[in-house]
This record gives C-alpha cells, sequence and structure tokens, in this order.
C-alpha cells in the first residue's frame, strides 16, 4: 500500500470476521493439544445482574469458548449481590486450577456497593484475561508480557494480517479511554509506530487524521471521520459501535466516504468487533499455555 499515491480504486476490506473464525479454528487445534497435557483451557465468566446487553455479550462468549474446545464456567449472580460476596467469588476462581481466565462482565449493576475498580483488582493479573488489572496496564507500559486488552489486540492482529506495516508510520488514535485508545496507543508505539492521541479536546482533529498512516477510530460518535480526513492510501480501522438514523449498526468512520480514500478499512459489523471474542480466547489458551510450560 503506498500512502502517497493518490486513490484510484477503493479501500481494501478488512473482513474481521473470516480472521476471527480463522483464530477460532487455530484455537481449536490449540485447546486440543493444551488438554492433552492436562490443561484443557479453562474461562469463567462472571454476569451480575440482568442486562439484556451483558447477557447477550456473554451469550456470546460463552458459545465462542465452547465452539474452541474450551472449559466455561458461567456465573450468574443476582443484581443485590455485595462487593464483598463477588470479591470471595472471584477470590475462589483466582484458586481454582480449572481456569486460566477471569471475566467480570461490565458495566456492573449501580446502586449497590459494587466497585468496578476494586473488582477488576480482585482478579489474579495471571487469570486476567480481559486485560484491565493495574498490573497488566502497567506490563503493557514497561513493555514486559502481560495480558492485553482483547479490543486493542484484535486491532493490532488485523494489521498484521492484512500485511500492514507498523514500523515507523505515524498512527493516529481517536479516543483515550482505559479500555480501547490507551492500549492501542501503547501496542501501536510498542511496534515502533510514532502515535498521536486524539480526543475531545483537541484542536483540529481532522488536521491530525490528515496526517496518518494509520487511523484507529474508537470514539462511540457515528460518521465522526470523514472522507477527506482520510490521507489516501492509509489504513482505517473503525472501533466505534454506533445505532445510525436508521437505526442500523455504524462505526465511527463515514464508510462510503473513506472507503474512496483509504488504502484499507474495516466495515461496522464485520470489522474490529469479531475480533475482541478471537482475541479473549487467545488470551485464555496463552495462559492455559503457561500453566502446562509451553509456547502456544
Ligand atoms: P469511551 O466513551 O470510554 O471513550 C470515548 C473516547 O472518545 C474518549 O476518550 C473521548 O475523549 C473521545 N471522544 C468523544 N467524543 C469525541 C469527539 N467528538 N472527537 C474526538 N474524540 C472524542 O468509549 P470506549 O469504551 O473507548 O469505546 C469507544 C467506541 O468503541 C464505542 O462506540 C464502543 O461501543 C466501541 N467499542 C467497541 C468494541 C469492539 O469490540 N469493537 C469494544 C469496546 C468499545
Amino acid at each position: 500500500m503506498n500512502a502517497n499515491a493518490t486513490r484510484l480504486s477503493p479501500a481494501q476490506i478488512i473482513d474481521g470476521k473470516a480472521t476471527a473464525l480463522a483464530i477460532r479454528e487455530e484455537l481449536k487445534s490449540s485447546s486440543e493439544r493444551l488438554t492433552e497435557l492436562g490443561q484443557k483451557p479453562g474461562l469463567a465468566v462472571v454476569l451480575v445482574g440482568e442486562d439484556p446487553a451483558s447477557q447477550v455479550y456473554v451469550r456470546n462468549k460463552d458459545r465462542a469458548a465452547e465452539a474452541a474446545g474450551f472449559h466455561v464456567e458461567t456465573i450468574r449472580l443476582a443484581a443485590e449481590t455485595s462487593q464483598a460476596e463477588l470479591t470471595a467469588q472471584i477470590h475462589a476462581l483466582n484458586e481454582n486450577p480449572a481456569i486460566h481466565g477471569i471475566l467480570v462482565q461490565l458495566p456492573l449493576p449501580k446502586g449497590g456497593d459494587l466497585n468496578e475498580r476494586e473488582t477488576v483488582r480482585a482478579i489474579s493479573p495471571d487469570k486476567d484475561v480481559d486485560g484491565l488489572h493495574p498490573e497488566n496496564v502497567a506490563r503493557l507500559v514497561m513493555g514486559e508480557e502481560g495480558f492485553v486488552p482483547c479490543t486493542p489486540a484484535g486491532c493490532i492482529e488485523l494489521l498484521d494480517r492484512y500485511g500492514i506495516s507498523i514500523e515507523g508510520k505515524h498512527a493516529v488514535v481517536i479516543g483515550r479511554s482505559m479500555l480501547v485508545g490507551k492500549p492501542i496507543a501503547q501496542l501501536l508505539l510498542a511496534r515502533n509506530a510514532t502515535v498521536s492521541m486524539c480526543h475531545s479536546r483537541t484542536a483540529d482533529l481532522a488536521g491530525h487524521c490528515q496526517q496518518a498512516d494509520i487511523v484507529i477510530a474508537a470514539v462511540g460518535v457515528a460518521g465522526l471521520v470523514r472522507g477527506d480526513w482520510v490521507k489516501p492510501g492509509a489504513a482505517v480501522l473503525d472501533v466505534g459501535i454506533n445505532r445510525g438514523e436508521d437505526g442500523k449498526l455504524c462505526g465511527d468512520v463515514a464508510y462510503d466516504e473513506v472507503l474512496e480514500q483509504a488504502g484499507a478499512l474495516t466495515p461496522v459489523p464485520g470489522g474490529v468487533g469479531p475480533m475482541t471474542i478471537a482475541m479473549l480466547l487467545r488470551n485464555t489458551a496463552l495462559s492455559a499455555a503457561r500453566a502446562a510450560g509451553v509456547e502456544l
């Protein structure tokens, strides 16, 4: 891809759905091998309360883990569960040798004494497959091995699998959340990109984007990134999940416009989204591989 060329043809579509399926197939064989070594990858998913969206997310994670041949435990707790009860449950999972990864579905119900920070800190950093424990955040910043949050890991995996080089490139990340924007910036930096972090207070967001070889939009504003914000040939990853005015799912990127400018682009749905679960499974398999003393 020549980032300086004028675009003559539409962008390559980065197919996250197919890539995620391929990774899940690869993990099936890893899971068989780890099972033979006595470390069948085990994922515990904790769901507190009955939020409908969270129930769907948890069901999808359970199904994907089972399909990859993992051991799955889903722990459903009432919305009235106290922090002490939730912490005790997490501590029990920390001690359970059949469990290699623990995920507490966020957000937690409001109104009681549940606290997300305390909950995430209760998870053993060695089983924190969501990569949200402060220990794993520190390891990421320090360039040490640890668990990387799933959506950011999925973005890097897509760039790699589509042969889009990162080293020496100028990457613009829009959004600075702990879940997406900040870890993506750290991962790009670790791969020797020059990274600009943009956010809601950035002056001249369009101007920054126009300089980028790689744009990652993780904002939550439908159609924010316009066609003329994108340098011809740039790679654009759209993390946003929004409902458009027509009620359909859409990303942070004005898809049809950017398609004409970019060298490569993820659609929504079917781009970054499916990679998140694939990376959750990979993190769990990595944890099981560590327990087995082998490389994944
Ligand atoms: P967030 O609300 O925590 O953070 C949004 C960030 O965008 C903030 O840092 C804010 O400064 C920035 N921002 C807001 N308005 C802006 C503007 N007009 N211009 C520039 N920056 C602006 O959200 P998040 O958790 O990081 O998620 C971002 C988006 O990604 C959401 O749409 C979310 O649904 C989606 N998401 C997708 C996945 C996935 O699997 N694909 C996973 C997590 C989040």
